[in-house]
């Protein structure tokens, strides 16, 4: 961990996993705490949600110039209590929240405008129309993980917040610091009203429920899949609808005809950013045999090159591993690799020389489906490259995991990528690229399988913060004083309901539909 509890569990020291220097204290709540805080977000609801778009919307873009204000502070933050370098936590954090923030205020009201349905029945829409109103939930609760302290939980409470929701959030424990910073932007800097956003830093093992029964109304979780599936089981007691983001193993698909500096570059960099701890790094390579040997010692070399170190003079590539389970399950990952079989061609250890949680970028070949760093989240700096020999297979070994993140494929061939992103199992294929959709806040961001349920970013992620209500009205005449399909029910009724479903199924019908109208007042009378 990096952090520690102390005080009798009643404080949370956060230490810094470069240094493993305290950087902080924070006092920790307990359970009766966090219901306490899920109360005050229940009584704030109503005024949050009267308040209207462009009224919320006025105090997320008074948080976001806080933000762009103190910049520097943040990323400092970023750096020092996660251990990714400064530009990581300036790009992949504080730019993709600015973002947000800026297109979504203005987005949000094209997309819960109310929008009419469109009813395909003449009968039903003669005297009817619909139409769906977007109401915002109540209390949502955020539950985030380390690896992306920042922007991970601020996407979710800014989409729950900008749609008209109350917002409880809980950082993990090892980002506790950056959690206190995200409270200071939205309440000191956006103004964001008391009990409208609530803050809560509680140990997973001691908050207890609140979190995820009512009055919460809807749960956006971001980690673990282990973990997220216990939530998920106490949701389900009370039917509290979930967004569960999970974890990954994703594969990059290399083909014959890739660009091969473009392909080690891009696997390089998908692999080693964060130190690996990203639900979508590249976690296994599949590479067509026939360029297999040149891609391997394209990635050594570029692998070779990058510097390892805690960020302080902008000259670092590979910041420390957040935490020391981390970096146990790593290097559980490369033993049992060697056990079977693999080869490290570069890294495989603890770098010299530095006292945090740092473990060198590695290379792995001769590796296979039956080691866990090619079937279990490894969340670490390694690049594991097997080849294939036909497309079929890539695919198939791709596809064969409990996960799907997201995916990537390598060629020069257009066609040739679309074909292999549509088999693959992810959520977000990319071609030549990877993973770098999270910053893109108009793309849906999701898993399939093991990876999740629901979707993050995106019209979509926006609209899981919402109900669609669906209002319908009546425009019958008013000496209309009874439906077609109310009582009483008679021969008549039958019949007249008989010849309308053949009239609506088939044109040549409605002739004798008009004809026995204007001719039967019986059938007429069944029907108004
Ligand atoms: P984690 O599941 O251990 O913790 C996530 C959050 O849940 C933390 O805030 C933690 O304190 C809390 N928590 C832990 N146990 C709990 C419990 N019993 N009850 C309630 N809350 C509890 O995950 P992590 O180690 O913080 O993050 C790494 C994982 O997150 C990886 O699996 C990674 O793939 C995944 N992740 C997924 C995405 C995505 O978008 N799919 C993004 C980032 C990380």
């Amino acid at each position: 961990m990096a952090h520690k509890i102390t005080n009798n569990g009643k404080t949370l020291v956060s230490i810094n996993p470069a240094t493993l220097e305290p950087l902080g204290e924070v006092p920790l709540m307990d359970a009766e705490a966090v219901r306490r805080a899920v109360k005050n977000a229940e009584a704030a609801f109503p005024m949050w949600k009267n308040l209207g778009l462009d009224g919320r919307a006025k105090f997320l873009l008074k948080a976001r110039d806080y933000l762009l204000e103190h910049i520097d502070d943040v990323c400092d933050l970023i750096s020092k209590e996660n251990g990714k370098p400064r530009i990581e936590a300036l790009v992949a954090e504080v730019f993709l929240v600015t973002d947000l923030i800026t297109y979504y205020t203005k987005r949000a009201k094209e997309v819960l405008k109310d929008k009419p349905i469109p009813l395909h029945n003449p009968l039903i829409r003669a005297t009817k129309s619909s139409v769906l109103v977007y109401e915002p939930l109540g209390v949502v609760s955020v539950v985030s993980p380390w690896n992306y302290p920042f922007s991970i939980p601020m996407s979710g409470i800014i989409f729950a917040l900008l749609a008209g929701n109350t917002v409880v959030f809980k950082p993990a424990s090892d980002t506790a610091l950056i959690g206190l910073k995200i409270d200071e932007i939205l309440r000191k800097g956006g103004g964001i009203p008391d009990g409208v956003f609530n803050i809560v830093i509680a140990s997973g093992r001691e908050m207890g429920t609140a979190l995820f029964e009512p009055p919460v109304r809807k749960i956006v979780f971001t980690g673990s899949t282990a973990v997220g599936k216990k939530i998920q089981e106490i949701a389900a007691k009370h039917l509290v609808p979930t967004v569960m983001e999970l974890g990954g193993k994703d594969p990059m698909v290399v083909c014959e005809d890739a660009d091969l500096e473009l392909a080690s570059n891009g696997a390089v960099w998908g692999a080693f950013m964060n130190c690996g701890q990203v639900c979508s790094s590249i976690e296994r390579v599949y590479v067509a045999r026939k360029i297999y040997d040149r891609f391997v010692e394209m990635c050594v070399e570029k692998t070779k090159k990058l510097r390892i170190g805690q960020d302080v003079n902008f000259d670092v590539d590979i910041g420390p591993m957040a935490n020391e389970e981390q970096l146990n399950t790593v290097e559980e990952h490369v033993k049992d690799a060697l056990q079977k079989g693999a080869t490290v061609l570069c890294g495989g250890k603890r770098p010299e020389g530095l006292k945090g949680y740092f473990y060198e970028p590695t290379v792995l070949v001769n590796v296979d489906h039956t080691m866990l760093c090619m079937k279990e989240e490894t969340f670490g700096p390694l690049l594991p490259i097997m080849a294939f020999d036909t497309e079929e297979e890539a695919i198939r070994l791709a596809n064969d995991s409990i996960y799907g993140l997201t995916a990537s494929v390598w060629t020069k061939d257009k066609e040739k990528g679309e074909r292999i992103a549509r088999e693959l199992q992810a959520g977000t294929v990319t071609i030549n690229d990877h993973a770098y959709t999270y910053g893109i806040c108009e793309t849906p961001w999701q898993g399939m399988k093991e990876s999740g349920i629901g979707r993050s970013h995106s019209d979509e992620g926006l609209l899981e913060m919402v109900f669609p209500k669906h209002i319908n009205y009546d425009h019958s005449f008013p000496f209309m004083k009874r439906r077609l399909w109310w009582f009483p029910y008679s021969r008549d009724a039958y019949q007249a309901q008989k010849m309308s479903v053949r009239a609506f199924m088939k044109v040549r019908e409605v002739p004798a539909l008009l004809f026995k109208l204007a001719t039967d007042k019986g059938f007429r009378r069944a029907l108004f």
